[in-house]
């Protein structure tokens, strides 16, 4: 009797045919390399002699060297990976404080750079920033300006991160924004905020966004620098007051690498100053011996910060495993907070002329079990539906093989 029966068990995830494997957030953590970040972080022009930066004449300021060519490489990875991509233009005038003269000069021709993967069941959302423009001659004491650590190093992590979960069904929201004009007083995540956050929630589509519903924005900003025998390796940098965000996205690194974190307040110095003067959970994920936060007493100074040396190819200075190791952190803060929902892994076992197939349910999601005697029909009956639970459930469904009629089962979830 039972050897008639071909038990073919697998688990189907939105359309997605995937094997039962125990697939765990540790797999998509791993999946995020040292080449992987590196091969991003190079095609994100950050060469000596490379810029994300500004023409620095007369108004209009403009794009220029290699500005559009990194904005093309992620739009185009983005949506290779199937995230719902789109630009953000934007142009603003803007008095710099710290240039040498005292005009307002108006920029033109900006993008910011959206992704999102939209969440399965869950109602929160998570942002994950970084700004891709890097410092140029309009307003800095340089000549280019290739930005490799500041701030393509938090781009790159995006972009490994979205490769890394690209194939991924999440119960929440991620949104990965790389920001424009960062070095222009962070007039990209200003004006993101200002357009696509809303507080009302029939206001809210694929480009407004729920403000109640965003729980953290996380900003990866100068990532790439670790000088050893200083005694921290990466910062959870708040503005002031407690940070939730803090203190999970600190507790994930900790969880899935060896990297030794540090929470500190007074980091008010990037884009994510913008998300929190609207109150909400804004942090900044950046390297120790950055220059501009601490004394130097214990620790070497980034020699390159918003220099012409800022690149992936000076000698003696980005740190490319270390960078990829806070890449891997962040994304195991993803797993940690967003939840992918996984395809089940069943287990089958045939006693007393009764078939069993059981698997431990993920959190609000439904898992229909359907039937069939024959597989080339297609013809699948659906045989027993499991209701959403708020907790994991070990959940067992069996079958007769005596009075049923299908001889093969798979089960989806939705
Ligand atoms: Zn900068």
């Amino acid at each position: 009797m039972v050897s008639k029966h071909i038990f073919r068990v697998s688990a189907f995830l939105l359309g997605i045919t995937l094997q039962a494997t125990g697939i765990t957030a540790f797999d998509i953590v791993d999946s995020v390399t040292t080449a992987g970040y590196s091969n991003h972080l190079a095609h994100l022009y950050t060469h000596i002699g490379e810029s994300r930066g500004f023409t620095d004449g007369p108004s209009p300021r403009v794009p220029a060297y290699q500005h559009d060519l990194a904005r093309d490489y992620m739009v185009s990875n983005f949506t290779a990976w199937g995230y719902d991509t789109w630009l953000d233009p934007f142009e603003f005038d803007v008095n710099f404080s710290y240039d040498d003269d005292s005009n307002t000069y108006h920029y033109a021709g900006c993008n910011n750079v959206v992704a999102t993967k939209w969440g399965n069941g869950g109602t929160n959302t998570y942002l994950l920033i970084a700004h891709y423009d890097s410092v140029d001659s309009g307003h800095r004491n340089l000549t280019i300006g290739p930005g490799a650590d500041d701030g393509a190093s938090g781009v790159a992590a995006l972009l490994e991160i979205a490769e890394a979960i690209k194939d991924y069904t999440f119960k929440d929201t991620i949104v990965f924004l790389a920001c424009d004009a960062e070095e222009k007083d962070y007039q990209g995540s200003i004006y993101f905020r200002d357009n696509h956050i809303t507080d009302n929630p029939v206001e809210t589509n694929s480009t407004a966004f729920l403000k109640s519903s965003i729980l953290a924005v996380v900003n990866l900003d100068s990532i790439a620098y670790d000088h050893t025998n200083t005694p921290y390796n990466v910062v959870m940098g708040r503005v002031s007051g407690f940070s939730q965000a803090a203190f999970a996205v600190g507790a994930s690194i900790e969880k899935y690498t060896d990297l030794n974190v540090v929470a500190s307040s007074g980091y008010n110095s990037s884009d994510h100053i913008s998300f929190y003067n609207i109150g909400l959970d804004a942090i900044h994920v950046i390297e120790y011996d950055f220059v501009n936060y601490w004394n130097a007493t214990n620790f070497v100074k980034n020699p390159y910060y918003h220099t012409d040396y800022d690149a992936i190819d000076s000698p003696d200075y980005l740190n490319l495993d270390y960078a990829a190791d806070v890449t891997r952190g962040v994304a195991g803060a993803v797993c940690d907070y967003a939840i992918p929902i996984f395809p089940a892994t069943l287990n089958q076992s045939i006693s007393n002329n009764t078939f069993s197939i059981s698997w431990l349910t993920s959190p609000d999601i439904e898992y229909e079990v359907y039937g069939t005697d024959n597989l080339t029909s297609n013809a699948w009956n659906l045989v027993s539906r499991i209701d959403a639970t708020n907790d994991v459930v070990d959940q067992t469904i069996q079958f007769n093989l005596n009075t049923a009629t299908a001889t093969m089962f798979r089960v989806l979830s939705r």
